[in-house]
C-alpha cells in the first residue's frame, strides 16, 4: 500500500475524514502547511475538506468528550507476508486445535455418557447387593434360630444315647441269662429225644411181639375151619400201639411268654417238639 502524496511506501500513515491514506510526515505535515486555511484542508484525492486541529476538549463538557473525535487518525497497517504468512499458519493450528478440542468434546461426551450409564448399574447393582445383604441376614437369623434348636435337640439326644446305653447294659445282662436258659432247655431237649427214641424202640419189640401170637392164633383157626368160612368172613383189625404222645405237659421247666418272646426273636431254636425227626 502506497501513500497517495509520494507515491512510496506509507511511513507512519495518518487516515482522513473521507478514507484516504497518506504519511503522515512530511507529505500530510507538508499539505496542511502550504494548503490549509483557516485551519481546513483538502484531500489531495477526492477534494474532500477536512479540519487540521484537534478541538480543546477542556472547554467542553465531559459527557461530549466523546463525540469530539480528531478528524486525523492514525492507522497500524502491519502488510509483511511473512508476519500474514504467521497469522495463517496461526490460523490453521487454531483452527486445527478447535476441531481437536471438538473431537476431545465429542469423545468426553460419550465418556461421560459411560460413565453415568456405568454409575447407574453400580447404583442398581447396589441396591440389589443390599437387599440380597439383607435377605442373607434374614437367613444367617433364621439358621442360627435352627442352630441353637438343633443343639437342644443334639443335648436331648446324648441324654437319650446314655439312658439307651444303660438299657444295653441290662439287656446284656438278661441275653446271657436267657443264654444259659437256652442251654439248659437244649440239654433236656435232647434228655427228652432220647427217652421217646427209648419208648419208642419198646413199643415196637411189643408189637412185633402181639403180630407174631396174632399170626400163630390165626394159622390154628385155619386149620380147624372150612374154605368157605374164610371167605366169607372179614378178616379182623391189628391193634397198632402207637408210641406215647409227647405234648406240651411233659415239659418239666416252666417257660415264661418273654422268654419264649426273646427265643423267637433271636431266630434260633424254635419248638423243639415240632422239628421233624
Ligand atoms: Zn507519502
Ligand atoms: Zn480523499
Amino acid at each position: 500500500m502506497s501513500c497517495g502524496i509520494c507515491l512510496e511506501k506509507l511511513a507512519d500513515p495518518l487516515c482522513l475524514p473521507c478514507g484516504h491514506v497518506y504519511c503522515a510526515h512530511p507529505c500530510l505535515s507538508g499539505l496542511v502547511a502550504t494548503t490549509s486555511t483557516d485551519f481546513t484542508a483538502e484531500c489531495p484525492t477526492c477534494r474532500e475538506p477536512f479540519h487540521t486541529v484537534r478541538p480543546e476538549l477542556a472547554c467542553l463538557p465531559k459527557a461530549f468528550h466523546k463525540f469530539a473525535l480528531p478528524s486525523l487518525r492514525r492507522l497500524y497497517l502491519d502488510l509483511e507476508p511473512s508476519h500474514q504468512s504467521t497469522l495463517e499458519s496461526r490460523l490453521a493450528a487454531s483452527e486445527a486445535r478447535i476441531a481437536t478440542l471438538e473431537s476431545d468434546k465429542d469423545r468426553l461426551l460419550r465418556a461421560g455418557e459411560q460413565h453415568a450409564a456405568a454409575a447407574r448399574a453400580h447404583s442398581r447393582g447396589e441396591t440389589e447387593a443390599l437387599r440380597k445383604v439383607s435377605s442373607l441376614q434374614a437367613e444367617l437369623q433364621r439358621a442360627r434360630t435352627e442352630a441353637s434348636r438343633a443343639q437342644d435337640k443334639a443335648i436331648d439326644l446324648a441324654g437319650r444315647l446314655v439312658e439307651l446305653r444303660a438299657e444295653q447294659q441290662v439287656t446284656a445282662g438278661d441275653l446271657g441269662d436267657a443264654s444259659a436258659v437256652i442251654e439248659d432247655l437244649k440239654a433236656k431237649y435232647s434228655k427228652l429225644k432220647r427217652h421217646c427214641r427209648s419208648l419208642e424202640a419198646s413199643g415196637r419189640e411189643e408189637v412185633e411181639a402181639d403180630s407174631s401170637s396174632f399170626v400163630l392164633k390165626k394159622r390154628n383157626s385155619d386149620v380147624a375151619g372150612s374154605s368157605s368160612d374164610v371167605q366169607g368172613s372179614t378178616p379182623k383189625r391189628l391193634r397198632v400201639i402207637r408210641p406215647l404222645p409227647r405234648g406240651r405237659s411233659s415239659l418239666q421247666t416252666p417257660i415264661t411268654a418273654p422268654l419264649l418272646a426273646r427265643l423267637g426273636a433271636q431266630g434260633g431254636l424254635g419248638s423243639p417238639f415240632r422239628s421233624g425227626e
